[in-house]
Parts: structure tokens; sequence; C-alpha cells
């Protein structure tokens, strides 16, 4: 019982976290964006499986989407909401209210849902190779409007591309950033703000899995931990 309780509060520590785009079955990507579209008849049953491995292991499930595909609002939203799950929308400002893509009404209504909305930049562009003026003003626009949309202040981001190295995730931080969501792998350390995120897509699915049922122990935490220090010496990139 000790012992089990014990397991529990280490769960704890550790969330996994997923990252989604595109889950509409007619897909509203385009290009490039469709490498990381997955329809939500094939997404569904996955998301399944790592929410009931998330209440055996007692690591809590995160469910995050990028890029505001329209399917934040009608498919991924009324699943997190039936199943009790938290969620995060990454929202690039200036793709609101394109063909395909969310309104910044529909972002007010995904807040009002409970799921957190967070920065993905205006123009959705790679941040690693912006000047130091040019990331700075993509990453406050984006800012500006989602707490303009919102009526409150936005401390979450995520890394276009996946894409970050030592300068973009120490200014973010500096910019007062709660949580930086990258694409690489792995299970998220609660103390640590950086946090890894396994993208759905075909590929990715056994490994996802296979971390689901994984409870998380110090070498998951020392990972986090080594994360930031690894991009002293190199950038990083991902999906998109
Ligand atoms: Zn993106």
């Amino acid at each position: 019982m000790a012992a089990e309780r014990a397991k529990a509060r280490f769960g704890a520590r550790f969330e996994l976290v997923v990252g989604v785009h595109d889950l509409a079955e007619t897909p509203d990507a385009r290009d490039d964006e469709l490498a990381s579209w997955m329809p939500f008849s094939e997404a569904e049953p996955v998301l399944g499986r790592l929410l009931a491995a998330s209440r055996r292991t007692g690591t809590p499930l995160r469910v995050t989407s990028d890029d505001a595909f329209r399917s934040d609002l009608h498919l991924l939203a009324p699943w997190l909401v039936r199943h009790g799950v938290a969620g995060a929308i990454f929202v690039p400002t200036r793709f609101l209210g394109r063909p395909g893509r969310l309104t910044a009404d529909d972002v007010r209504v995904l807040a009002g849902l409970g799921l957190e909305i967070g920065v993905h930049g205006a123009r959705h562009v790679d941040w690693t190779a912006l000047s130091e003026r040019e990331f700075i003003d993509d990453v406050t626009e984006g800012r500006r409007a989602l707490e303009q949309i919102l009526g409150r202040p936005v401390d979450l981001a995520a890394v276009p591309f996946g894409r970050f190295d030592a300068r973009v995730l120490d200014r973010l931080l500096a910019m007062g950033f709660r949580e930086v969501h990258t694409s690489r792998p792995g299970l998220a350390l609660a103390s640590v703000p950086i946090k890894p995120r396994n993208m759905l897509k075909s590929g990715s699915l056994p490994a996802v899995l296979a971390l689901g049922d994984r409870r998380g122990d110090w070498r998951d935490a020392a990972r986090c931990r080594l994360r930031r220090l690894s991009t002293r010496f190199r950038s990083i990139g991902g999906a998109p």
C-alpha cells in the first residue's frame, strides 16, 4: 500500500503531453502540413489507449494541438471535455479566420471550455532562423493578439516546427512564459518548464503508446533536466 502511494506520488511528478494538428477526416491541412495530419477516426483510438494507460500509471495525460485547425473546436475539444482530459491549443494568430482554421470567437469558446490557449507566434515561422528583433516581434504580436481575444495574460508557448535553441528558450522564459512546449518525445517533468511533447503522426504511434505505459523514473527526470543543457550546443528541430 505504501509502495503504491509512493508510486502514485512519483508518477504525478510527470505528465504525458501529446501533440496533434489537423484531425479533420478530409484534411484542411495543405502541402507540408499534410505530414502531421491524422484523421480523428485514427487518432481517437490512440488517445483512448493513452487515457486508459494514464489511469493505470497515474501519469496525467495532456493533449495539445498546434496551428489553429478548426478540428480543435469540432473534434478535439468535445473529446477532451467528454473524458475530462486537459488540453492546450497553440495558435499562430495570423492564421485565425483563414479557411479551415479557427476564428477569434472559436478561441474564446475553447478557452471557455477550459482549454489552455498558448502562443505559437503570429506568422508561424522558425524562431531559430530569425534575428533577435524579428523573433521578439513575432512572439509579442502573437501573445498580444491572444491576450486581446481572451482578455487575460497568456503564458504558454509552443515553438513553431519544434525548432528551438538556447537563445529561444532563454528569451521565452525571460518573457515570463511558464511553459515552453517542444516536439521532442519523452515524459514531461512537472517542475521543468520545457515540456517534451509526443506528436501523433503515422510512424510515431508505437513509440507514443509505449511511452504511455511508462510511469517515469529518474532516467526520465534526468532527460528532462539535461535537455536544457544540450541546447547550449545545438539547435533542435522536430515536427511542424
Ligand atoms: Zn506549428
